[in-house]
């Protein structure tokens, strides 16, 4: 959690106590050898900064115990997926776990240097300190995975590379974090601590060793700070880059008539808030309800105003070289392109989805949360069982029927009759409430969206 601004001036006044107590204490002890001053540490330190002595330190002991990082990062994942997938790597690796957990850095260190040289002391020390610990946060992580939806990705054979984005990263992301940020300090205090054992030549260990028995204190303080500020700064560059490859993320935004009057207004903003795709779905009237009698009731000539302006935003960053995913404007290109849509009210019939309300009741779609379609609970039927029920099968099949009026339509090819949710009737007089927006886009933005589909596919 970042500090609140109030919080800030109180931490200063807390750290300048600190240094204030310090100052006194070394004043009060009169011997540096014993306690240097804060002053005297600081002078230390920005005359070592300007060194090759003192980068060439930083670069050997940092290349090291990061080394040993990320070997514990790639072992400890794939150790942690061979005991999901085998019980018996998982017997077998949980008493070594244990064990590296439980052995003290010294007695590593010292057995280490009978293995390896001292040079490369701190890469092992640093990858059998982290390997338990991140072993621990990643098996956490996959056990904590969604079984349901893991199910779901059974079920509809999800490919593999999709499951691992979807399911298993925002499951073992969070706790994978947090284990890299216990072992990363584990790393530096156990790196530094086999460096100052195994000595070797131009590491900061070896540096802090020299300090210690020249009785040059300031050094060792000032060495101290640096390994600090580099556990702290690496850390925080780590973590940032994690948190930068998480999850993937849409934005939904729900287009009500106030929201409709400013398209290009509400597609900067929201590109503002990073590189995510965009979804646009107009806010829909409740179900018993007259259509367009509510405030916030999308008319369908707004939303055709909409599109339109949206497109127009949208376009223009194309042209300039910027693609962004909207996916409705996805959906027409894929069509135009010869590829399945990726959506069901642009693939021209419902699609098998399973809806899980909080009581755990199951429905075929998130607009038809009706009684009448309740597919039962999750509780007591599979998730085939609700896919492969009477009532699924009902709904696939009036899913597949279109508004009469969409046969004729210049436009069906690519529009394919929208959501059934907007269908008014099925007979002559029946159509999509929203066919009128749906016109005014196509005559408006036809010719540049089969435009942009050639150059995306020749790209
Ligand atoms: S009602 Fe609309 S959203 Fe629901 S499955 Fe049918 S086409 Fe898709
Ligand atoms: S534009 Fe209207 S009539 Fe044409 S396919 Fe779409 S909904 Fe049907």
């Amino acid at each position: 959690m970042k500090p609140s601004k109030k919080s800030i001036p109180a931490r200063l006044a807390a750290a300048a106590f600190w240094l204030a107590l310090w100052q006194w204490a070394a004043m009060a002890v009169g011997q540096e050898v014993f306690l240097v001053s804060p002053l005297r540490a600081l002078d230390t330190l920005v005359r070592l900064l300007p060194t090759a002595d003192f980068w060439g330190r930083v670069a050997f002991s940092s290349g090291r115990i990061l080394g040993g990082f990320a070997l514990g990062c790639g072992c400890s994942v794939a150790l942690a997926a061979a005991a999901r997938l085998s019980r018996t790597v998982e017997l077998l690796l949980d008493p070594v776990m244990q064990l590296v957990k439980a052995t003290p850095v010294a007695s590593f260190v010292i057995l280490a240097l009978v293995w390896v040289r001292g040079r490369e002391l701190s890469i092992l020390i640093s990858f059998l300190m982290a390997l338990p610990v991140l072993y621990s946060a990643v098996r956490t992580g996959i056990a904590s995975a969604d079984v349901q939806l893991l199910e779901m990705a059974r079920v509809f054979r999800i490919p593999a590379g999709r499951r691992l984005r979807a399911i298993w990263l925002p499951a073992v992301l969070p706790a994978f974090r947090e284990g890299c940020r216990t072992a990363l300090g584990l790393c530096w205090k156990s790196g530094v601590a086999a460096e100052v054992i195994g000595l070797p030549d131009g590491s900061i260990g070896d540096a802090l060793y020299r300090a210690k028995i020249t009785l040059s204190t300031g050094e060792l303080f000032a060495w101290t700070f640096v390994i600090i500020c580099l556990s702290a700064a690496f850390e925080r560059v780590f973590l940032a880059l994690l948190d930068g490859a998480g999850v993937e993320t849409n934005l939904l935004c729900v287009v009500t008539n106030q929201l409709s009057r400013s398209p290009q207004k509400v597609y900067q903003s929201l590109k503002k808030l990073g590189n995510h795709p965009l979804q646009f779905i107009p806010c829909l009237d409740p179900l018993d309800a007259p259509r367009g009698g509510m405030p916030y009731s999308l008319p369908p000539a707004r939303y055709g105003k909409f599109l339109c302006g949206l497109f127009d935003a949208w376009y223009r960053d194309l042209e300039a070289g910027r693609y962004v995913s909207i996916r409705l404007f996805d959906d027409y290109l894929r069509i135009l392109a010869g590829m399945p849509p990726s959506t069901c009210a642009a693939a021209g019939a419902c699609g098998s989805y399973l809806v899980v309300e909080g009581d755990g009741s199951l429905y075929p779609c998130d607009f038809f949360v009706l009684d009448d379609w309740n597919l039962g609970s999750i509780y007591t039927v599979s998730v085939e069982e609700a896919l492969n029920g009477e009532k699924s099968r009902q709904f696939l099949l009036q899913g597949q029927l279109r508004p009469q009026a969409c046969g004729s339509c210049p436009y069906q090819a690519i529009c394919r009759g929208g959501c059934r949710r907007d269908w008014t009737a099925l007979g002559p007089e029946g159509g999509n409430y929203y066919c009128p927006a749906f016109r005014t886009f196509f005559d408006y933005a036809l010719p540049r969206l089969r435009r942009a589909a050639q150059v995306l596919l020749h790209q």
